[in-house]
């Protein structure tokens, strides 16, 4: 744990988290928290996703003393009762039978709200038996896993790496910024820039590709400041050596530190017009090695990144094109009134 988190954030989120983890949590079904197919952006081309959400022991961060992040609620989603290995691995089959119709190019995303790479959440042998049913699927040129960058290992990446054959794997990191001070003292993440390079460079020399999440807005950045710490920290993610950026405007998970501030008058959302000059700005970088990719998650909601309400569905529609082609072209003639309210909102909350 870093040394620079303020206590009493940590006091704060701490105090939140015991409460909800009671009042929110169920026991498990023997299912997946939730799994869909989706449009998605693949490495160079336009393919097919299957997301799943696995149902795990939960964010071992979160769990801690340290209560996870100020941002995060997805430790609620975990069933109280721990899934062993036999039924995580009934939970992603579960899940990749709706994907029997899917045609090539097909990506699979595993999330567990938490680490991938930590066999508190997955054993060893749950892993491995993902992973050999994925490689003999034809279908299937991609695979993605979260984790934190302290799970990151050789063993474990050339693990991976051996049974996964030719697919492409990725490994998605929250780095959320690259500035360690609003990371520890604001999001409560509790590692460095270095642990995330340490773990870039392993995944290098293993022959894994790296997906850096970016947190647009976290919690005490004006929105001017977000806007700012978003392209610095994705074109320094770029510069360590990442394939691919996720760019997570802020929503407001339920029982979180954010949702507090929120309730108090004293968080915001970011406005779309934010992400889409992050997008402009970053896709500068982009070339055929790179991908970013935007979250569509809760926008135009009260508890997500939205704009007046007017304009918003149809930015939501451009920024999932712009995922979708890589063209930040798709942003560029966008125009609705309230451009000039997020301006001087901007220009305010620099004072
Ligand atoms: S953001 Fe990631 S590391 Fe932080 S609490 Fe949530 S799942 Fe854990
Ligand atoms: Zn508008």
């Amino acid at each position: 744990m870093s040394e620079v988190s303020d206590s009493k954030i940590v006091n704060k989120i701490v105090e939140i988290r015991r409460k909800n983890l009671n009042k929110f949590r169920r026991d498990f079904v023997e299912r997946p928290v939730k799994y869909w197919l989706e449009k998605d952006r693949l490495f160079n081309k336009i393919g097919s996703s299957l997301v799943v959400i696995l149902a795990t022991r939960g964010c071992n961060w979160a769990l801690s003393n340290w209560g996870g992040c100020s941002m995060c609620g997805y430790v609620y989603d975990a069933p109280i009762t721990v899934p062993d290995s036999k039924s995580l691995i009934k939970q992603f089959e579960l899940a990749y039978e709706s994907s029997i119709s899917a045609k090539s190019p097909l990506a699979i995303k595993i999330f567990t709200s938490g680490s991938f790479f930590d066999e508190m959440e997955v054993p060893k042998t749950a892993r491995e038996s993902i992973l050999n049913k994925i490689a003999a699927d034809e279908r299937i040129e991609e695979l993605i896993v979260e984790t934190r960058p302290e799970y990151v290992n050789y063993e474990i990446l050339s693990q991976c790496r051996e049974i996964l054959g030719e697919i492409y794997f990725e490994v998605a990191i929250g780095l959320e910024t690259s500035n360690d001070n609003i990371r520890n003292y604001y999001i409560n993440k509790g590692f460095e820039l270095k642990d995330f390079e340490r773990a870039v460079f392993m995944a290098k020399n293993t022959g894994v590709g790296v997906k850096s999440y970016i947190l647009i807005k976290p919690l005490f950045l004006r929105e001017g400041e977000a806007i700012i710490d978003s392209i610095s920290s994705a074109i320094d993610s770029f510069k360590i050596g990442v394939n691919s950026i996720s760019f997570n405007p802020c929503t407001v998970h339920r029982g979180t530190l954010v949702e507090y501030l929120w309730k108090l008058g004293k968080y915001r959302p970011p406005w779309l017009w934010s992400i889409i000059e992050i997008l402009k700005k970053t896709s500068k970088n982009l070339n055929s090695e790179r991908r970013i990719i935007c979250s569509l998650v809760g926008i135009g909601s009260k508890k997500g990144p939205h704009n007046c309400g007017k304009c918003d569905k149809q930015i939501r529609k451009l920024l999932n094109e712009f995922t979708l082609t890589q063209s930040p072209e798709v942003l560029l003639n966008m125009e609705c009134d309230c451009k000039q309210e997020w301006l001087d909102y901007c220009e305010e909350e620099f004072i």
